[in-house]
């Protein structure tokens, strides 16, 4: 059977909301990269299309689709105030005639006006999503169990809640997304073989997952460093492995992923998740000024300034290294006021 059949084969029993936009470019970043000493490529992954893009679009399609197979009226989500996740959730709910409900929870302190109310804020607004506070920014479980609670009050009301869960409890969806994204960078390599190493940002774990899955399940070795941005990196390397085996649970399939095959890097994640470091701002201004190409405070300013530390520490598997750029640029208006020094 054919590499990519593999990938048919896994994908075929979970229906598809199709929406984004790809492929999505592959890129050259020259001047960064020479700056780096490095033949540094993108692939623009906040081109997905839909509502600023981002990594999100390509999850919520399993979710959507499962969704619409529900026949489903309301989606319900619950993640950080600056969620990218969120935004895109409530867009895609729009984009299939839903209504959405979103939960906001405190996962960062010490922000003010502009984060609470500029940036995906704004734009959840503008897609008429029904806002809900949740106090804790740590707890997952009891955020999850706020939303099945909401999709309980829905549901005595007469509607058709589809919860998109948030801990590592549920199956990983999501993560299909990047099975798919995998095989679609497959077909594009023959113009940068062979490459050295994938970066990309690791939170949830499950682009990092369902590309790690992917590739492998396609033959293909390339190491893939996921940089973290919420949990220290032997957190998020239990985190990444767990996920590989819910995925192997989810479409049947088992991919053997070995613990050193899940590369991990937390030298840029200090202060904490959502909290801008001198690297992350220096990433997001030298990407801008380098190559007019905009990065995330969250994840990509951090994912490019941990490639920025692995290149300057000899820490990468080679010369030729693709950043994965995962969106999220709608948030950079909700850090205006903290984007000062730069
Ligand atoms: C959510 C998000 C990530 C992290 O992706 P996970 O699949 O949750 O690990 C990275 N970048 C951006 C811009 C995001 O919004």
């Amino acid at each position: 059977m054919a590499a990519t059949d593999i990938v048919d084969r896994v994908l075929r029993p979970f229906p598809r909301a199709s929406a984004a936009h790809t492929p999505t470019p592959l890129e050259p970043l020259p001047r960064l990269g020479a700056e780096l000493g490095l033949e540094l490529y993108v692939k623009r992954d906040d081109c997905t299309g839909l509502a600023f893009g981002g990594n999100k679009v390509r999850q919520l399609e399993f979710y959507l689709g499962a969704a619409l197979a529900e026949r489903a009226d309301t989606i319900l989500i619950t993640s950080a105030v600056q969620s990218n996740f969120v935004r895109a959730a409530a867009a895609m709910a729009r984009r299939f005639g839903m209504a959405c409900h979103i939960q906001l929870e405190e996962r960062v302190p010490d922000v003010g006006e502009v984060y609470r109310q500029n940036g995906n804020v704004l734009l959840d607004r503008l897609l008429g999503a029904t806002l809900h506070g949740y106090p804790e920014g740590e707890d997952e479980a009891g955020a999850d169990a706020a939303v099945m609670a909401l999709a309980g009050e829905l549901r005595s009301r007469g509607h058709r809640p589809y919860v998109i869960p948030l801990a590592a409890g549920h199956p990983p969806l999501g993560a299909l997304g990047y099975v798919l994204a995998a095989r679609e960078l497959a077909g594009q390599l023959a113009a940068i073989e062979p490459l050295d190493e994938i970066v990309v940002a690791s939170g949830s774990a499950l682009t990092h997952t369902g590309l790690l899955y992917g590739l492998r399940a396609l033959g293909l070795d390339i190491p893939v460093r996921g940089i973290c941005v919420r949990r220290d990196a032997a957190a998020q390397a239990a985190r990444v492995a767990k996920r590989v085996d819910d995925l192997g649970e989810l479409t049947g399939r088992r991919v053997t992923v070995g613990e050193a095959d899940i590369r991990m890097f937390d030298g840029t994640l200090a202060p904490g998740y959502g909290r801008l470091n001198d690297a992350t701002t220096d990433a997001i201004a030298r990407t801008a000024r380098r190559e007019g190409l905009f990065l995330d405070p969250v994840y990509t300013g951090k994912a490019m300034a941990g490639l920025i530390e692995l290149a300057r520490t000899g820490g990468l598997a080679g010369g030729r290294v693709l950043f994965w750029h995962t969106g999220g640029q709608p948030a950079l208006f909700g850090y205006a006021d903290q984007l000062t020094r730069i």
